[in-house]
């Protein structure tokens, strides 16, 4: 399938109004690293890093770790990487790690949460980051940010291991970008100082939608039964997207809704300028992009928002049929 959409491949996700939407790639493998050529993504937009703890029967060394990414970072070739932090919970269970039983372990003890509470792992897990870089460019998100304090605390850590790096008298990264992951709403009405702290911030679609619309994502019998192209949902981004234009905060959406064209097209269209999705859908993604008026279907969902609809995906697949594409 990628073969398709191969003369796209060096051309950029520009819409017929002149809008470009920058294309990043998901990938949590070093084996996922060759699609950066391949499909024309312009970085990794999420890098996740639960496989290398999770394939293990230890934790692994930061030695180890370390040299991991700095494979990443030779494959990506000065492609910017985005390593979000670990975001392992008593769902995801290390083999090594003592299991806490939880009755609802999405909303548990996961991600930063933990992180912050027994920081050891995370303070090694930014160390090597910081050695794999080695005088390139880094950035690292943080998961699952809740509430402003969790992002500010997390970022200071980093800043800490950076000084100690600094001490060491280690090579320090270029430069280092630190982001949060948007995945619960409360995120959207933290206070303005977080919008400034941070360097950017990514929204985790899968996690969002179902704290949303509190609908487990692993739960077949309602996991389907919201979309991202529920009204509700649109007007949530489309707030946040102008909170975080007060602020010229780099936005960015890498759940698998970014990887869904009609959904693609929806969040660029409400202002959502970089999406991340698995290598696979950027062609199709970028095709339809290209094929478009971003600004008229902006249009066409502001009309849809305005009126009583639930869900947009009927406006928008009218709209396309009478689209050239
Ligand atoms: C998300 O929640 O949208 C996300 C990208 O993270 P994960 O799917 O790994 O929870
Ligand atoms: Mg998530």
């Amino acid at each position: 399938a990628q073969s398709r959409y191969a003369s796209l491949r060096e051309l950029p996700a520009t819409a017929l109004c002149g809008t470009t939407i920058g294309l990043h790639m998901n990938a949590g493998l070093m084996a996922d690293l060759p699609s950066l050529a391949g499909s024309g993504a312009e970085g990794v937009g999420l890098f996740r890093t639960e496989l290398q703890f999770l394939i293990r029967n230890h934790v692994p060394k930061r030695s180890e770790l370390a040299a991991i990414y700095s494979n990443v970072l030779d494959a990506a070739k000065g492609k910017r990487v985005a390593f979000r932090t670990l975001d392992i919970g008593s769902d995801k269970v290390l083999p090594y790690m003592k299991r806490v039983e939880e009755p609802n372990p999405a909303m548990g003890w996961r991600a930063i949460r933990v992180g912050l509470e027994k920081p050891g792992v995370l303070r090694m897990q930014l160390q090597a980051l910081l050695r794999a870089a080695n005088g390139r460019p880094l950035t690292v998100m943080f998961p699952f940010i809740a509430e402003y304090d969790e992002f500010r605390v997390a970022r200071q850590m980093a800043l800490d291991e950076m000084e100690r790096e600094r001490r060491l008298g280690h090579i320090l990264p270029a430069s280092l970008e630190i982001g949060a992951m948007m995945e619960t709403p409360s995120l959207a009405f933290a206070p303005d100082t977080f919008f400034r702290e941070t360097d950017f911030i990514s929204i985790g679609g899968n996690d969002l939608k179902q704290f949303f619309f509190a609908a487990d994502r692993e739960n077949e019998q309602v996991r389907r039964r919201y979309d991202m192209l529920n009204t509700s949902f649109l007007r949530f981004i489309s707030q946040v997207v102008a909170r975080v234009g007060e602020f010229g905060t780099p936005l960015s959406f890498c759940g698998e809704d970014a990887g869904r064209p009609v959904e693609a097209l929806c969040l660029a269209a409400l202002g959502v300028r970089t999406l991340s999705m698995r290598p696979a859908s950027i062609g199709p993604v970028k095709h339809l992009i290209r094929k478009v008026r971003l600004s008229e279907l902006r249009d066409l969902l502001t009309a849809e928002m305005a009126k009583d609809s639930v869900n947009v995906r009927p406006a928008v697949m009218d709209w396309l049929a009478r689209q050239e594409i």
